[in-house]
């Protein structure tokens, strides 16, 4: 058995001061004893959470999920633990079938990596609408098919799909009904208020990167957005590089959809990189400055890291800090129904070390210090 000492321990309720976290590969316990056999590690003043989960990620660390191969998991696996990230979905993209059957093929075959765990797969389109592919290739957008994604259905944990396409509605119908564990996700659809509030009834119950890739809220047309802020039982995520939501929405979102509301990165390949030209599901993209566009502007997914993300989030809020890191712990692993993302009994010890800058220090997957900061 080994013991943190010395940490704040953040909760999802609330930051404990002169506690222990007790912990062998999975959690022990939370508590003011130190048993005297426990080998005791000094996290000095640190704060202590479970590690971040990261439902919407394309790539990091120049790897890419649609490179389609065990070197991409692992790396992007491995570089992701410098920003606290101890599991994500590995989210795929709008491209050929081939590419997308490669890409889960390699996640069926080599998930169970180093460093940060893969969960499973979201599938961002290809069923999306192309008014709204963003950066997602037009080219490959398919009506919805369960056919394609039949072989899968043991590593698909969250779907991005455009319920007002032909097919959508029975689509849904059928996934709700048969898997009903997936994460079925309204993103890059133009849906009007009305469909969207239909679609939840159907089986949706999210809503990928709210804001971006949909109808912006307009108070006679209320689209997806109103809907979603309207309705408590749906929750939603968004990127919170301060590029692609502008701050003022932090607060009135956090207020509306409280322990609704998830923070993702959908950082491409060039996340935990620097600038410089990159390949984005076949498409050329441009990082400088934090930004990642294709070449006629489009914003491409982004290069943020989810520790930015938390610290974005709370500068511009007055959120709590355990419900900051609620939004990246316990809310995506009761979403995706994982036993992840808490200080719990018989839980993986997955959990990081970070300051008051939310800089990460260390980094543990399964009781394991997987990442220490050099
Ligand atoms: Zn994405």
């Amino acid at each position: 058995m080994r013991a943190i000492i010395n940490a704040k321990i953040v909760t999802d309720k609330e930051v404990l001061d002169g506690y222990n976290l007790l912990f062998g590969k999975k959690i022990i316990k939370v508590t003011k004893e130190l048993p005297i056999w426990a080998e005791v590690i000094d996290a000095k003043g640190l704060y202590l959470s479970a590690g971040f989960i990261d439902i919407h990620i394309h790539g990091s660390a120049g790897f890419d999920v649609m490179d389609g191969t065990k070197e991409a998991l692992e790396g992007m696996a491995q570089s992701l633990l410098q920003t606290g990230t101890t599991s994500f979905l590995a989210t795929t993209m709008t491209m050929s079938e081939e590419a997308i059957n490669q890409a889960l093929i390699a996640v069926q075959e080599h998930k169970h990596t180093k460093g940060a765990k893969v969960l499973g797969v979201h599938l961002e389109g290809p069923f999306i609408n192309e008014s709204k592919h963003g950066a997602q290739n037009p080219k490959f957008i398919q009506k919805p098919n369960f056919e394609l994604i039949e072989p899968y259905m043991d590593i698909v944990k969250m779907i991005t799909l455009a319920p007002e396409v032909e097919g959508g509605e029975v689509f849904i119908k059928y996934m709700k009904e048969n898997y009903p564990h997936i994460l079925l996700s309204v993103g890059h659809s133009d849906a009007s208020y009305e469909v969207t509030k239909k679609s939840f009834s159907w089986g949706i119950s999210h809503s990928t990167h709210l804001f971006n890739a949909m109808n912006p809220l307009h108070h006679r047309e209320p689209g997806i957005v109103g809907a979603v802020l309207e309705d408590e039982q749906i929750s939603c995520e968004i990127i919170a590089d301060l590029i692609h939501v502008h701050p003022l929405f932090f607060n009135i979102l956090y207020k509306l959809k409280k322990e609704q509301l998830l923070l993702v990165t959908d950082a491409m390949r060039a996340g935990c990189m620097h600038c410089g030209e990159y390949d984005l599901g076949g498409q050329k993209v441009l990082v400088k400055e934090g930004e990642a566009r294709l070449e006629d502007g489009t914003l491409a997914g982004s290069v943020l890291k989810l520790n930015e993300a938390l610290k974005n989030f709370y500068e511009h809020t007055d959120i709590t800090l355990p419900e900051l890191i609620a939004m990246v712990t316990t809310l995506p692993a009761e979403k995706l129904g994982l036993n992840v993302g808490a200080l719990k009994e018989d839980f993986p010890a997955d959990f990081v070390l970070f300051d008051e800058g939310f800089e990460i220090y260390s980094t543990f997957v399964n009781g394991e210090e997987v990442y220490k900061k050099g």
